[in-house]
């Protein structure tokens, strides 16, 4: 009897299994679909500098038209891409439609941040046509290199340290920018800081969350980790900026740039300068601190 039931929970856990299978599979067909027939676009989110309220930069993030689903965010389709190795194609759509849109302008009058940001997964930066494909792209837009800015994660780095680096100081030759993304929340050793020659670090939202609280962890967290990558020359990003606290908290730390829904949400190209200009504090003069690098 036990071993009839046990003999059931086995089929039942195939049967499962089978269905996970499945829907893998009639995902990748499905996406294999979506690149051959043009179902990508780019929403952009632009990255504000807290001193100005301008625009510093537009971060390009992928998402699908799906013809029944509707518009289909990256956490459920960018996995299996990197599973299927579909992504090297989509990637290499995603540099060539980002370097085209920043050299065509945003919007009716053709305004274009000083930076535009690109998401390059592992398996897309491990490939061994990645740097091919960001010279056509750059060649094919005709946008300066410097204008273009890789964003990878740490996680990248523990395949091989050496090799990313070589294709990173590989970019840098090229004056393109690199930056570290989702940083502090990676499984590598803050030692790459000094081997890797990175321009920018993002910091995660998750540190973020709470750190217009004054005196409390996240806040003290931010704090340092914005004095540490200074001193190291960076410039910092700060991420997931969701209401004005958070906003003047990472003004008055120094933060280089913010990104988040309370200046914008990811939108279309021709709405990216619609965002959000937060107020600037008027009698709250922030000190002589312009001596900073950058
Ligand atoms: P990411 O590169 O860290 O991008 C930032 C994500 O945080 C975006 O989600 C953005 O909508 C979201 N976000 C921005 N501000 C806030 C905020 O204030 N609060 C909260 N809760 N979220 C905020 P999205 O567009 O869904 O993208 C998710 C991830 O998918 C990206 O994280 C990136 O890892 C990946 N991704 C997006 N586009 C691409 C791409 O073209 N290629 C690759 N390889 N990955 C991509
Ligand atoms: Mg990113
Ligand atoms: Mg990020
Ligand atoms: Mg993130």
């Amino acid at each position: 009897e036990a071993k009839a039931a046990g003999r059931g929970c086995h089929v039942f856990f195939e049967d499962r299994m089978n269905e996970t299978i499945r829907r893998r599979i009639q995902l990748e067909r499905e996406l294999r679909q979506a690149l051959a027939e043009d179902q990508f676009f780019l929403h952009y989110q632009p990255l504000i500098c807290p001193e100005t309220g301008d625009i510093g930069g537009a971060e390009a993030l992928l998402r699908w038209q799906h013809p029944e689903r509707g518009v289909v965010s990256p956490g459920e389709f960018v996995p299996a891409l990197e599973e299927s190795g579909l992504i090297v194609e989509a990637g290499e759509w995603v540099l060539r439609e980002a370097t085209r849109q920043m050299a065509a302008g945003f919007g009716a009058d053709g305004r274009a941040p000083a930076r535009v940001m690109v998401n390059v997964s592992p398996r897309q930066f491990w490939a061994p046509g990645f740097l091919v494909a960001v010279d056509s792209a750059l060649a094919e837009s005709g946008i300066d290199p410097a204008c273009l800015e890789i964003e990878i994660t740490e996680n990248l780095l523990l395949a091989d340290l050496d090799a990313a680096s070589r294709i990173a100081h590989a970019l840098r030759a090229r004056g393109i920018h690199l930056a570290m993304d989702d940083f502090g929340t990676g499984y590598s050793s803050l030692s790459y800081l000094r081997e890797l020659p990175v321009d920018t670090v993002k910091i995660d939202r998750v540190f973020a969350q709470g750190a217009e609280v004054a005196g409390s962890e996240a806040a003290t967290m931010v704090d340092a980790m914005i004095r540490m990558l200074h001193a190291l020359g960076r410039r910092v990003v700060v991420e997931g900026i969701e209401n004005a606290g958070q906003y003047s908290f990472v003004r008055e730390a120094g933060a280089d740039l913010a990104q988040g829904f309370y200046m914008s949400r990811p939108v279309l190209p021709a709405q990216l300068y619609d965002y959000h200009r937060p107020e600037l504090p008027r009698c709250r003069e922030r000190a002589a601190d312009t001596s900073r690098a950058r």
